[in-house]
């Protein structure tokens, strides 16, 4: 079970591959078995194994967590059936009625429902803002703030927080920094090095890669909390089924292979979608022009695989857009191999309030590329004609 000696110097993509998943000892299987089984059998009444009821763990599950937290170079990981069984068991265990969270405005749109229809009525108040200015995060600290929420780059407007000031903030004021770092992954970003105290992650994205399998896991830092969180994974129960985990360790051992691949494909569509003029602005964190592309440089190994387009027009040219694209599906999630296109302003952010969605520049305009694996060349030409389709209305 425990990660061989070398591990903790070995490099990303070794620990990807090996860090808590030797041979099958029973057997010598090179990858772990999937053990589907909910209970397992004790020596005795009085003797419990490791394992005893995969609610509270099975072997699939802890290589997954033991692997993600030596990927993102903390201590221990909890994995969950999804990214929002993570946060909610994230929120559940480590806040209590009367505290006061703070939250970047541009977040998921399932993290801003948590916060606001789940545990805002058991009296855990979240103040939403931009958290690109820092002055403004600042200010609205109380004397009952207890955590800043963090997502960067952010979804969809893809802006980036700054790791380091936010660490800074923290560190004076006390408080919990949480990063969900599901849009660069521990392969591009690691939230930790810039001082954050816990990390958490939709596996269902990036970290899986493949859009079959569905999963979310925190992170932590140090083990101040490890306690306080494993009796809040098993009691509130959103732990994911061995298949799921195998599923998506399977998946992060080539990570590393992958990113470069998304990125590379996604800097050479940033740049055609500029020129074309059905677009109005293009946002891709590896662009210069990309108001935080010299913080990306700073602290992440990359710029991701997402790039966001504001297009000439509204909800019209959108669904013309969308429906004329033939390599990209319309769906909700990213990170897959394949390359998937999304409208937020109805699709993942559709229940957010319309005057919210606007302040985030969630515009009827907007529409968010996940960029897959497929030969570059052809997804531009797929672009390209759909973009196309809507020149002779805009003159
Ligand atoms: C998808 C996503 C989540 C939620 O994860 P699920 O696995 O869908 O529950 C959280 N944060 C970000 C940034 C996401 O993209």
């Amino acid at each position: 079970m425990a990660i061989s000696s070398e591990s903790a110097s070995a490099g990303f993509s070794t620990k990807a591959i090996h860090s808590h998943q030797p041979p099958d000892p029973a057997t010598g299987a090179v990858i772990q078995p999937i053990y589907q089984s909910s209970t397992f059998a004790q020596a005795s009444i009085e003797q419990a194994g490791t394992f005893d009821y995969t609610r509270c763990g099975n072997p699939n599950m802890n290589a997954l967590e033991g692997c993600l937290a030596d990927l993102e170079g903390g201590v221990r990981g909890f994995a969950f059936t999804s990214g929002m069984g993570a946060f909610s068991t994230l929120c559940l265990g480590l806040f209590k009625p009367g505290d006061h969270l703070l939250s970047c405005a541009d977040v998921y749109g399932g993290s801003y429902g948590f916060l606001e229809r789940v545990i805002k009525p058991f009296g855990v108040e979240t103040t939403f803002l931009d958290f690109t200015d820092l002055a403004a995060v600042k200010a609205a600290i109380k004397p009952n703030t207890k955590a800043l929420l963090i997502e960067t780059p952010t979804n969809p407007t893809l802006n980036l927080v700054d790791l380091e000031a936010m660490s800074a903030l923290a560190k004076a004021h006390k408080l919990l920094m949480i990063v969900d770092n599901t849009f660069a992954t521990p392969y591009q970003q690691q939230p930790f090095k810039w001082g954050a105290d816990i990390v958490w992650h939709s596996t269902t994205k990036y970290l899986g890669g493949h859009s079959d399998v569905v999963g979310g896991a925190i992170i932590l830092k140090d083990r101040t909390y490890e306690e306080t969180l494993f009796v809040h994974q098993k009691l509130i129960g959103a732990t994911p089924d061995p298949f799921a985990c195998w599923l998506t360790l399977r998946g992060l051992k080539t990570l590393s292979v992958r990113m470069p691949l998304h990125q590379q494909n996604a800097m050479a569509l940033a740049t055609f979608l500029k020129s074309h003029p059905a677009v109005e602005q293009v946002v891709f964190p590896g662009l210069p022009e990309h108001p935080h592309h010299a913080l990306a440089k700073k602290q992440m190994n990359g710029f991701g695989g997402m790039i966001t387009l504001y297009l000439k027009g509204g909800l019209e040219e959108a669904k013309r857009f969308t429906s004329a694209l033939k390599l990209f599906t319309v769906a909700v999630s990213l990170g897959g191999v394949e390359s998937l296109v999304c409208y937020p302003y109805k699709m993942t952010h559709g229940s957010m309030p319309e005057d919210y969605k606007n302040a985030a520049r969630i515009t009827p305009n907007l529409v968010r590329l996940s960029i897959g694996l497929e030969d570059v060349a052809d997804l531009q030409d797929d672009l390209k004609q759909a973009l196309d389709s809507l020149v002779p209305a805009l003159a």
